[in-house]
């Protein structure tokens, strides 16, 4: 079993989540476990609009929650092109916006911001955009079973920095993702957002469906962890910037983790621990190039045998 994450990187554009689809489906028959991010920007659009709830700018506000309801409603479009087949995705869309109107309102109301607030707001960009995605591929044919990330990634209450509790989230996973898998199906979650335990949403920080993902794989015992992202892999430093950067074709647990510690943005800090503890290597892969190169985090020793599984 592997468990595929989709950063926001990838999925850009309509076009973009088609070459994310296609990698899924490539890998259908092993039923893999699907994380996916906020649309890329969409995390800081909300950022945005919480703000401008704070400061009370109505204008803001109505024209960010429009963009925001466009952005999807026309990704879904292009993706499913069957109207009728999207009349469910579209209610379940705008009952997301309404919910996110009314939270942003409240804001508004009560001039009152605090991580609580955000973790009501930020995580709707993860719901929106798992709901385009898996009508999209129902309309590729696969079986696809989409799980709200809050019934199963059950974290401590810290909000924004919230830290998934593992024997709570081992529990909860095996009963709301593994039967579904068992069933046949595609199994695909939110990454980023969890509930505490008495079930108040919560958020993993910025960037936080790296966690999300390495820690689904360590509770269900996955055999690796793919991060789909823009680049084909972990850098001497950041390619973007730096086209003369050399990309590190392995890693250690530690090594990768003191790079995200340092702040090289492609992996969230803390989310090499749960795969580590694992013994579950995490390939990092380019959306966009899937053939060009990768990285490889893991144990050294297990790297030839991991290798062939990956292929
Ligand atoms: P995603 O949306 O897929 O989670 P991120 O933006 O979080 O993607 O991470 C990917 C980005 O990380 C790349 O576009 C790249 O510019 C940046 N980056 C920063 N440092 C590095 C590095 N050392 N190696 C590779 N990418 C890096
Ligand atoms: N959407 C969230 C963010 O932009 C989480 C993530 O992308 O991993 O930070
Ligand atoms: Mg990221």
């Amino acid at each position: 079993m592997r468990v595929m994450k989709f950063g926001g990187s990838s999925l850009g554009s309509a076009e973009a989540i088609r070459r994310a689809l296609r990698l899924v489906e490539a890998r259908r028959v092993e039923r893999p476990l699907v994380v996916a991010s906020a649309f890329d920007g969409v995390t800081d659009a909300l950022l945005h609009l919480a703000d401008a709830a704070r400061r009370s700018d109505a204008e803001v506000l109505e024209r960010g929650l429009q963009q925001i309801r466009q952005r999807h409603l026309a990704t879904l479009r292009h993706l499913e092109p069957d109207a009728l087949a999207r009349q469910e995705t579209e209610r379940a869309l705008n009952s997301w916006l309404v919910y996110l109107e009314r939270e942003l309102a409240e804001t508004f109301r009560s001039q009152r911001f605090t991580a609580r607030t955000l973790d009501s707001i930020l995580p709707v960009g993860e719901f929106l955009s798992t709901l385009v995605l898996a009508a999209a591929l129902r309309g590729e044919g696969l079986g696809v079973h989409l799980v709200d990330a809050r019934q199963w990634l059950i974290t401590d209450s810290r909000h924004g920095e919230a830290r998934p509790m593992l024997a709570r989230v081992r529990e909860s996973a095996r009963a709301q993702i593994s039967p579904w898998r068992d069933r046949g199906h595609v199994v695909l979650t939110q990454g980023f957002v969890g509930s505490d335990e008495v079930g108040n949403t919560t958020t993993l920080g910025r960037g936080g469906s790296d966690l999300t993902a390495t820690t689904l794989a360590a509770v269900l015992g996955a055999e690796m962890v793919e991060i789909w992202t823009d680049v084909g892999g972990i850098y001497d430093k950041d390619p973007r910037q730096f086209p003369e950067a050399r990309r590190h074709a392995h890693l250690t647990y530690d090594q990768a983790s003191q790079l995200a510690q340092l702040g090289a943005q492609i992996l969230q800090r803390g989310c090499v621990a749960p795969a580590a503890a694992a013994n579950i290597p995490i390939v990092v892969r380019n959306t966009f190039a899937p053939e060009a190169g990768e990285t490889w985090i893991g144990n050294l020793e297990m790297r030839s045998g991991e290798q062939a599984a990956a292929m």
